[in-house]
């Protein structure tokens, strides 16, 4: 089945915000099988999205609108798509007590008539309440087509498309889609799909599609089948021919984990803390493990020696090795891990120090020359890497792979 997706407001041809609904829900429709054939912005205008949805109605099987459902005079998604269909619009009770219900809970006393515009709804729509809004999401079915309205913030509509948008559509279709995602962190990209060469060759259900991130590579597994246990089924013995080729260096098979995630999970699990040491990446891998809820039970503290003085004084590195090796060498990465466990008496470490450029670097030691150092059971391991990239690709990369270090 074809689907198309529009997306209304003005504020997104104008530039003013990243329509990341686009990118949202080409992605999950992917996943869920669901074709997307085409996909159009166009502005608060009655015409151009009468004109719009006209065109996607000749060509695709389902459409998918997003924005333009709130009680503004510029809303008008819904009153435009009931025109183009010819259904009038009707008020929903239902909706209409949960508006009631919304402003007395914000005790709002002068609620206006555009604020009630909310509970009309065009004839026969299947109304999906909005948990995290004022403005329901609605379906509309017409000869044997399908429209989909949703609210324009992802906050309302990313729920209301995975809890009723989704299951409404995957029922629809003969089969079903499953996939799920083996994630790869220490191998290169070409040097992965080299390892699968083989599987990927003929492959027709399920595929293998991999995708590179910045120090991972993501393989997307998915099989067509009837029911979900079989597609599952399906899939079982991939994966399982993956976890063969790739080892540790799978660090998940759920879509949702990331390395983050999964590094924080693991020092739970075996009770320990962590302290990082950071020069060239400035932070960064503190960032992103304080991302993950929960951290605090288990990240003691960030450094960011950039300077040598710092890496002394906050770290106690010698200063004979600074002057020996350079603040760039596996002996620094190696004091710098130390330090970090004997400043707050954390049971793991992690150690950043490299070149980042785009100055800096020289024959002897290039820009992109990274050392990562990681102190756990009493033992320290440094690894040398040399990423390739611009300034930031090379820092992103560092973190990755120091997360990655402490993971195995
Ligand atoms: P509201 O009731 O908030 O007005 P709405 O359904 O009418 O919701 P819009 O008025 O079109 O939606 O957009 C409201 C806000 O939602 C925008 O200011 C923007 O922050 C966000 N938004 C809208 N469309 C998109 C999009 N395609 N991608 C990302 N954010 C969006
Ligand atoms: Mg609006």
């Amino acid at each position: 089945m074809a689907v198309e997706l529009i997306f209304v407001g003005t504020e997104l041809l104008l530039g003013n915000i990243l329509n990341t609904n686009a990118k949202y829900l080409s992605e999950r429709c992917a996943l869920s099988g669901l074709s997307v054939y085409y996909q159009s912005v166009v502005g608060d205008n009655e015409e151009r999205l009468a004109e719009t949805i006209r065109t996607g109605l000749n060509r695709s099987d389902i459409l998918i609108l997003s924005g333009g459902l709130g009680p503004t005079e510029d809303d008008l998604t819904k009153e435009t798509a009931a025109k183009v269909l010819g259904l009038p619009m009707v008020e929903d009770p239902h909706t209409k007590e949960l508006l009631k219900q919304y402003f007395a809970k914000l005790k709002q006393k002068n609620v206006t008539e555009s604020n009630w515009k909310q509970a009309l709804v065009p004839e026969g729509a299947v109304v999906l309440d909005n948990d995290n809004g004022t403005a329901p999401g609605l379906i509309l079915e017409k000869d044997g087509k399908t429209i989909v309205l949703l609210p324009g913030p992802p906050a309302e509509l990313i729920p209301l498309f995975e809890k009723k948008v989704e299951p409404y559509l995957c029922s629809k279709q003969p089969e079903t889609i499953r996939s799920t995602m083996v994630k790869i962190c220490g191998v290169g990209e070409s040097k992965v799909e080299d390892m699968i060469k083989d599987m990927i060759a003929g492959q027709d259900n399920p595929t293998i599609a991999p995708y590179a991130k910045t120090g991972e590579v993501h393989l997307r597994v998915t099989a067509r089948a009837q029911s979900e246990d079989e597609a599952k089924k399906l899939m079982k013995p991939v994966v399982k021919e993956l976890k063969s080729r790739f080892g540790n260096h799978i660090y998940t098979t759920k879509e949702q984990d990331t390395l983050e995630q999964v590094v924080v999970d693991m020092l739970k699990k075996y009770e320990l803390t962590l302290t990082t040491a950071e020069s060239c990446t400035g932070g960064l891998l503190a960032a992103r493990l304080i991302n993950i809820p929960g951290v605090s039970e288990v990240f003691k503290s960030g450094f960011i020696t950039y300077s040598n003085k710092a890496k002394r004084k906050l770290l106690g590195v010698n200063k004979n090795t600074l002057k020996k090796y350079g603040a760039v060498s596996e002996e620094t990465a190696h004091e710098m891990a130390k330090g970090c466990v004997f400043e707050t008496d954390s049971l793991a470490a992690l150690a950043i120090t490299g070149i980042a450029g785009p100055d800096g670097g020289t024959d002897d030691k290039p820009v992109g020359l990274v050392y990562i150092s990681c102190y756990l059971n009493d033992q320290v391991v440094v690894k040398e890497c040399r990423f390739k990239g611009d300034r930031n690709k090379i820092r992103e990369q560092a973190v990755v792979r120091a997360m990655d270090l402490l993971r195995r």
